[in-house]
């Protein structure tokens, strides 16, 4: 990756942001700062408001300001792609983008949820995902992006249960290889499906605060001790997770690291330095509590 000197202000200041609607609440600019300044990077991260229709004025701005790179977010990691030169072959198969790279006035997109995830669930759980018989929860985008980088790690095979089972088919159709078989199915097919997988990951939204008390699936229907991944990150341990443990002896993991990670790679991506994570961490954190 190239080093943010390609792309700075007169002052050789590094400028990053997230762009968003709305953005105010983001975390981003928090971790980032902590990552710049524990990284002796001279620089700043900012939150950018950005209305749908002012997207591609915001890109020009971008180069305009000599920003070296942005975070997108929520509504724009689709709409994006259109106003970029160049996109990354992974963001191009998840279909969003939510890192956006300036070298020299050239913006490229890659999309850092995937790996972000993948990074997190092998740091803090050490599983191991080569052989791995994985369940994936839902069919969005956050699962396109999971489900992408998961493939990555030679998993036995990948089944996709969501309310909707035909955007679970669907997506299982796009994916579904001969070496690694990628299967689709609706929620209520999940007691004849779920007994034989050691890795369930939770990407819809249910569970989220403030419908905290409700679950995305039977807690009696997970097998027990299995590696049970929550994408949520408020409430830090969703009811799924709490009960897996308790109810199910599973081990778990909640979404606060793939925020972190995908954060972490992107950093990477636009200073070509890798970031103080734990740093990043625990900032998030104490703002979050
Ligand atoms: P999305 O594209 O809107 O997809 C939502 C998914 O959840 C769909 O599969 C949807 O099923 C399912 N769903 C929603 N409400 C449901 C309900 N009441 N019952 C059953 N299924 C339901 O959203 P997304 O962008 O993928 O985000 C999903 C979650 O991931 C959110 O909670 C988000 O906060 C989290 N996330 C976390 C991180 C992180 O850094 N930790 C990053 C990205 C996303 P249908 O297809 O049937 O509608």
């Amino acid at each position: 990756m190239n080093s943010g000197e390609s792309e700075a202000t007169e002052q050789g200041l590094v400028l990053l942001g997230v762009l968003g609607d709305p953005i105010k609440h983001s975390k981003s600019p928090l971790m980032h700062k902590i990552a710049l300044q524990a990284a002796g990077i001279e620089g700043d991260f900012v939150p950018l408001h950005v209305k749908p229709d002012q997207l591609e004025d915001a890109m020009k701005g971008i180069r305009a300001m000599h920003f070296r790179g942005v975070n997108v977010t929520i509504p724009h990691k689709v709409e994006v792609m259109k106003y970029l030169d160049e996109i990354d072959e992974g963001a191009r198969l998840i279909g969003a983008v939510n890192t956006i790279v300036n070298d020299n006035g050239r913006l490229k997109g890659y999309n850092t949820d995937g790996i972000g995830y993948v990074r997190s669930l092998k740091e803090e759980t050490s599983v191991d995902l080569k052989g791995a018989r994985i369940a994936v929860l839902g069919a969005g985008g956050a699962a396109r992006g999971v489900i992408h980088a998961l493939l990555e790690e030679q998993p036995e095979s990948v089944i996709i249960l969501n309310r909707t089972r035909d955007k679970a088919e669907q997506l299982a159709l796009e994916w579904t290889t001969e070496a690694i078989p990628v299967r689709g199915y609706s929620n209520e097919d999940a007691k004849n499906v779920l007994a034989t997988v050691n890795v369930l990951i939770n990407t819809t939204s249910v569970g989220m605060s403030p419908l905290s008390d409700e679950l995305p699936l039977e807690t009696s229907l997970i097998p027990e001790g299995i590696i049970v991944s929550d994408l949520i990150y408020n409430p830090l341990e969703t009811r799924l997770l709490r009960e897996s443990r308790e109810q199910r002896g599973c081990t778990v993991h909640g979404g606060l690291g793939m925020f972190v990670y995908q954060g972490a790679v992107a950093f990477e991506y636009f200073t070509g330095v890798v970031p103080a994570v734990e740093q990043m961490r625990a900032a998030v954190l104490s703002s979050l509590s």
